[in-house]
């Protein structure tokens, strides 16, 4: 296949991005990168520094400072749930990335120029080591722009912010109404699809899915396809 296997998986928030690309790795024997989650981890080190969502414009040199300086490992536990752990500084802080206020920061922390480029070698490098399967916003127009194959997840709102919910009832997190968490979702999806650098687009090349009407099992199943159909060597492997 020449250059390592990449796939990119791109879209908004609540597409079902995590769950369909941990799949797939596991089926197709790729390293999974989740991307969000580094931008998770830099917003958590924002907030720990003492930034919060009213961050202004002339604190982005010192948050893409923490952002450089921070040594970023993912390692798979096999006791813990989740499997793979993001470890920043040493510490693991998976269980604390995925609340609402983490995704609010996140999304703002992603839209200063400095923490993407800060960000952008260790996901190329992440992607490069090994066949993976990278999911975020920009995968497949600035991370992997030559990826191997690309897809762009979308669904509507409420299907998204529905699966969000179930999301986090299931990590037992502090309650959030639907229309609480539907106008958080809605204002993400605006600063991602607003901002300057790298904002989330569909890539030219990349295969649009509409998951709304469909079960995981059914996405898992049309991106495996395609991904058959484009590298039929890879159904041997498999
Ligand atoms: O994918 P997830 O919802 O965990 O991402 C959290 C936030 O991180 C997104 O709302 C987006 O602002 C940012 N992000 C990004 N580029 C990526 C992945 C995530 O800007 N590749």
């Amino acid at each position: 296949m020449g250059n390592p296997f990449v796939v990119a998986v791109d879209g908004p928030a609540g597409t079902g991005k995590s769950s369909v690309t941990k799949k797939i790795a596991d089926l197709f024997h790729l390293v999974h990168v989740n991307t969000g989650s580094l931008y998770r981890a830099v917003a958590y080190l924002a907030t720990e520094a003492g930034f919060n969502l009213d961050f202004e414009e002339a604190d982005h040199a010192a948050i893409t400072r923490i952002a450089e300086k921070a040594q970023f490992e993912f390692r798979r536990m096999k006791d813990k749930n989740p499997k793979n752990r993001l470890f920043v500084n040493g510490k693991d802080v998976t269980s604390q990335l995925r609340t609402p206020d983490m995704s609010m920061m996140a999304s703002k922390v992603s839209a200063i120029p400095g923490v993407r480029s800060a960000l952008k070698g260790l996901q190329r490098g992440l992607g490069l080591q090994a066949p993976s399967i990278l999911e975020g916003r920009d995968i497949g127009t600035v991370i992997f722009p030559d990826a191997s194959i690309k897809f762009f997840l979308t669904a509507s709102i409420d299907e998204r912010v529905k699966r969000r919910l179930a999301e986090l009832e299931a990590q037992d997190s502090e309650p959030i109404s639907f229309e609480e968490l539907r106008e958080q979702i809605r204002l993400r999806d605006e600063g991602d699809t607003n901002r300057a650098v790298a904002p989330l687009r569909k890539a030219a090349d990349a295969i649009e899915i509409d998951t709304t009407a469909h079960t995981l099992d059914e996405v898992v199943k049309m991106i495996s396809h395609r991904i058959l159909e484009r590298f039929p060597a890879f159904g041997v492997k498999a």
